[in-house]
């Protein structure tokens, strides 16, 4: 890796999701990959579901941490395919999001082949007893859920 590589894909890593702030686009998979040419840089980036506002923003912040380390030309292309799915949030992501209070996704097919349907678990007491009290949290890209356990409604990350 060049040192202008490495140097891009610090400033790219560190972006964080502005809906989850504990949680860098890196974490969450959504950054796939970043080629330099000369002084431009190409990010190329996966939302986490179709038409995510979140995205805007990401690029955003994306091309204003690339010009404050030296690269002023920037493209952020936004593939859709493969689609982003759970199994790419990162173990420390899975992590931080617990600790932010957000029940982390399970992953994709282990959970969904045992119990059907995924279910959140509490991020509080961990219990799998859960509902879904709305199929929007407090933001787009989150449902709402209520854990029977300790009776705390909670924001899930939501599985597409
Ligand atoms: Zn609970």
């Amino acid at each position: 890796m060049t040192d202008a590589l490495a140097r891009a894909r610090a400033a790219v890593c560190a972006v964080t999701d502005p809906e989850i702030p504990v949680l860098t686009i890196a974490d969450l998979g959504v950054l796939r990959d970043i080629r330099i040419d000369g002084t431009s840089v190409e990010v190329t980036i996966t939302p986490t579901y179709t038409g995510c506002p979140a995205m805007t923003v990401i690029a955003l912040d994306i091309e204003t941490v690339l010009a404050r380390v030296g690269f002023p030309q920037v493209r952020v292309v936004t593939t859709l395919t493969p689609a982003w799915t759970t199994d790419w949030l990162t173990e420390d992501g899975r992590r931080k999001l617990a600790a932010y209070g957000i029940a982390p996704p399970e992953p994709a097919a282990g959970r969904r082949a045992l119990f059907g349907e995924p279910r959140p678990a509490c991020p509080r007491c961990g219990s799998l007893s859960t509902e879904q009290i709305s199929e929007f949290g407090s933001t787009a890209c989150k449902s709402l859920h209520r854990c029977l356990a300790c009776r705390e409604p909670f924001d899930a990350f939501k599985c597409h």
